[in-house]
C-alpha cells in the first residue's frame, strides 16, 4: 500500500499533468451533458474540468480514506484521459462519474464509468470497479469472493442469464463487479463481449443478510445449494406457467406460429436446427423480438451419443454461431436430438457450458401428424410447470398450437419461455445437466 505522502504526490502529478496540457476547448452544449448515473454515497466528492486540443474533460471522482484505492482511482482516470486525448479528429468530450458506497460498514465499493463522445456524437463507454475490504485495506479480486468451484457455478449462472457460453468467461475478464447492500452485481460490457451481446448485461446475485465476506464464503462452502434463495431472484407468482417448445425448425410454418403467439401475447422456445437457420434468418431474428427464446438443437440433428466429441462440439458451436448471427446472442440452452444423451456427452458439454432441456409432455406430433390427437394429448395432461414438446416443421402441429394456445390461456396458464419457467422455479441450469420441467 502507498503512504499518504506518495498518494498526495500522485494527485499533484495528475493535476499538474492536466493543467500543463490545458488549452481552450469550446463548450458544445450537445456534447457537454454530464453523466448523472452516479450515487456519491461514500468519500469526498471531487470534480474537475479541463481541456486539451481535442478533448474536453469533465471528471467526478471520490477521494477515500484508503491510499491504495485513491491511487487505483486516479490511475484509471489518468489512463482513460490518455486513451481519449488522441482519439478522433475533431473535438470530443470525456465524462467520468462514479458510484461509491460503504457496504455493511465493511466494504467500499467504487464503480467509475467513463463516456466519451467524439465530434460526430458517437459514444463509447468504459467502466472499472474497485472493491475494498476495510479491515485489511485489501482491494478485492473476484477470487477473494469465490473459490474455484463457486466460480464455475457463477459462470454457469452467468451463461444461463446472459446467453453467453460459459467458456467465454475463461478468456474474458469478470472485473466489473461490485458489492451492494444486498447483492453481488456484475456487468458484462458490450465492448468486451462483442458481438455476443449488443448491450451491457447486468447480473445480480443476492446474498441475503450476510455481509462479512468470510462468512459468505464459509456459508457458500457449506451450503452451496442455498447460495441463491429463490425468493431473492424472482417474484414467485402463483400463476400457472408452462413452456411450449418447438423443435427442428425453422420451417415453412414457423412464421405462422409466430403470428399466433404474437396474437395471444404468448411466448415459446424454439430449438432450432443450425443448418436451417441460414435460410430463414429473419424468422429466427423475429423470435427474440417477441420475447420468444431461441435455443440450440444441433447443426444437423445427429444422435450426440453416436458422434465424436469433436463433432458434438462443432454441432453445438456452429448452431450457436448461426443463432448469434441471426439474433445477436448465442445459445447455451440445447436439446439433444432424440433426447439421446450419455455420460460422455454430458461431461463434454459440462466443460463447454451447454445444458439440455428435455420435456415432460410429448404428444408425438411428428408421428401422428394429427392436430386433434396432439391437442387432446396436451390438454389432458397439462399442469403447472410442464415443458411441452412440439415440432413447428409440421403443419398439423402448428394447427394444434393454434387451438392450444388460446385454450391454455383460457385455463389460466401463462405461456413462458423455458428460461422463464426454470428461473421462476429457482432452477439455474448448469453445463451438461438435463432439465425436463420446473
Ligand atoms: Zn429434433
Amino acid at each position: 500500500m502507498k503512504t499518504t505522502g506518495q498518494n498526495r504526490l500522485i494527485y499533484l502529478l495528475l493535476v499538474a499533468l492536466l493543467v500543463a496540457n490545458f488549452s481552450f476547448v469550446y463548450a458544445d452544449s450537445a456534447v457537454a451533458q454530464p453523466l448523472e448515473q452516479g450515487g456519491h454515497n461514500y468519500g469526498t466528492a471531487n470534480r474537475f474540468e479541463t481541456g486539451f486540443d481535442h478533448l474536453n474533460v469533465h471528471i467526478n471522482y471520490p477521494q477515500t480514506d484508503y491510499d491504495n484505492l485513491n491511487v487505483a482511482i486516479s490511475g484509471w482516470i489518468r489512463s482513460t484521459i490518455e486513451q481519449y486525448k488522441t482519439a478522433g479528429n475533431g473535438a470530443g468530450a470525456l465524462f467520468v462519474d462514479y458510484d461509491a458506497n460503504l457496504v455493511a460498514e465493511k466494504y467500499i465499493s467504487v464503480k467509475l464509468f467513463a463516456r466519451y463522445k467524439d465530434e460526430t456524437g458517437r459514444v463509447s463507454d468504459s467502466q472499472v470497479n474497485f472493491n475494498l475490504y476495510r479491515d485489511s485495506s485489501k482491494l478485492l479480486s473476484i477470487n477473494d469472493l469465490f473459490n474455484d468451484a463457486q466460480l464455475v457455478d457463477l459462470k454457469a449462472r452467468l451463461a444461463y442469464a446472459s446467453g453467453i457460453e460459459a467458456r467465454y468467461f475463461e478468456t474474458n475478464s469478470l472485473d466489473c463487479w461490485q458489492l451492494t447492500d444486498r447483492a453481488f452485481e456484475l456487468d458484462l460490457l458490450a465492448d468486451d463481449y462483442s458481438p455476443l451481446i449488443k448491450e451491457d448485461f447486468h447480473f445480480t446475485l443476492p446474498y441475503g443478510n450476510l455481509f462479512d465476506l468470510a462468512a459468505i464464503t464459509e456459508r457458500l462452502n457449506q451450503h452451496p445449494s442455498t447460495w441463491l434463495a429463490t425468493s431473492d431472484i424472482v417474484n414467485l407468482k402463483s400463476d400457472k406457467k408452462i413452456a411450449l417448445t418447438f423443435d427442428d425448425g425453422p420451417g415453412p410454418y414457423t412464421e405462422r406460429l409466430l403470428d399466433i403467439l404474437q396474437k395471444h401475447g404468448a411466448r415459446a422456445t424454439f430449438f432450432v436446427v443450425g443448418k436451417r437457420v441460414g435460410g430463414r434468418q429473419e424468422t429466427v431474428a423475429r423470435m427474440p423480438k417477441q420475447y420468444c427464446e431461441v435455443a440450440n438443437h444441433t447443426w444437423s440433428h445427429p444422435a450426440l451419443t453416436k458422434i465424436s466429441n469433436a463433432r458434438v462440439e462443432s454441432e453445438l458451436k456452429a448452431t450457436s454461431d448461426a443463432i448469434l448471427a441471426a439474433t445477436g446472442s448465442g445459445a447455451a440452452m440445447s436439446r439433444a436430438p432424440y433426447g439421446a444423451l450419455n455420460g460422455r456427452v454430458k461431461a463434454l458439454t459440462y466443460q463447454l457450458g451447454y445444458y439440455f432441456i428435455s420435456w415432460s409432455i410429448d404428444p408425438k406430433d411428428w408421428l401422428t401428424k394429427n392436430a386433434d390427437k396432439t391437442y387432446n394429448h396436451v390438454i389432458n395432461r397439462v399442469s403447472d410447470g410442464q415443458i411441452i414438446l412440439l415440432h413447428d416443421i409440421h403443419k398439423q402441429s402448428v394447427d394444434a398450437a393454434e387451438r392450444l394456445i388460446p385454450k391454455l390461456i383460457e385455463q389460466g396458464y401463462e405461456l413462458v419461455t423455458v428460461s422463464e419457467l426454470l428461473g421462476q422455479g429457482g432452477v439455474v441450469p448448469q453445463g451438461g445437466k438435463v432439465y425436463n420441467k420446473r
